[in-house]
């Protein structure tokens, strides 16, 4: 049985689709998308819909997906969809592309790190520089024509090759530029919704904050 896996690849399971929350258990048979194929829980098997849920809990549970996904806490979500319901345009929309902006999210979606928690520790170990900057804050967002670059010590980039080769065929969205060589990120535009391939209902996440 499952017993010693996480509850990341649980989520998988249930959405259906892999996530990569636990990079390494998502490309092996491990990730429970692959091993047991059906909805979670005692019934799962037998159930060929999920259990309904009122609204507020298909939102709860939107919400807390979407945190999972990108690894943030309630405060700084908040923050997010405050900052996208000021902008002008979508706020859905706006809310995921700032989620996407994310410095840990582009290094992990032009596979340099199995995982955005990987991309995370990059980040905090000060390995990324943009625009020749270093950052050490994950959260920091990037702007178009931005370039995100990864130090030159010997054994990160090998490190990072070895993981880019070992992950590349999940696909490089095209908003990003990948420069392996050079271990460069290019943000060639800003992400727009259909780059986006995670099944999100972020209009179940603006709802719940306009109640
Ligand atoms: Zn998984």
């Amino acid at each position: 049985m499952a017993r010693n896996i996480g509850p990341a690849c649980k989520l998988c399971r249930r959405e259906g689709m892999k996530l990569f929350l636990k990079g390494k258990k998502c490309i092996t048979e491990k990730c429970l998308f692959n091993k047991r194929n059906f909805f979670p829980g005692q019934h799962g098997q037998t159930t060929t819909r999920r259990r309904k849920l009122s609204n507020y809990g298909m939102q709860l549970r939107e919400k807390q997906k979407v945190k999972r996904i990108y690894g943030i806490l309630e405060r700084q979500f908040s923050n997010y969809f405050k900052k996208a319901a000021r902008s002008k345009g979508i706020t859905g929309q706006i809310l995921l592309q700032l989620l996407e902006r994310r410095i840990d999210n582009v290094i992990f979606r032009g596979c340099f790190a199995i995982s955005r928690k990987g991309a995370r520790q990059l980040v905090a170990h000060g390995r990324v520089l943009i625009n020749g900057h270093r950052v050490d804050i994950p959260s920091c967002l990037v702007k178009e024509k931005d370039e995100i670059e990864i130090i030159k010590k010997a054994n990160i980039v090998k490190k990072v090759k070895d993981m880019y080769e070992e992950i590349k065929d999940r696909g490089v969205p095209s908003w990003l530029g990948v420069d392996i060589k050079n271990l460069k990120i290019q943000i060639l535009r800003l992400p727009q919704r259909e780059d986006i391939q995670i099944p999100i209902q972020e209009q179940l996440i603006i709802e719940l904050y306009s109640k």
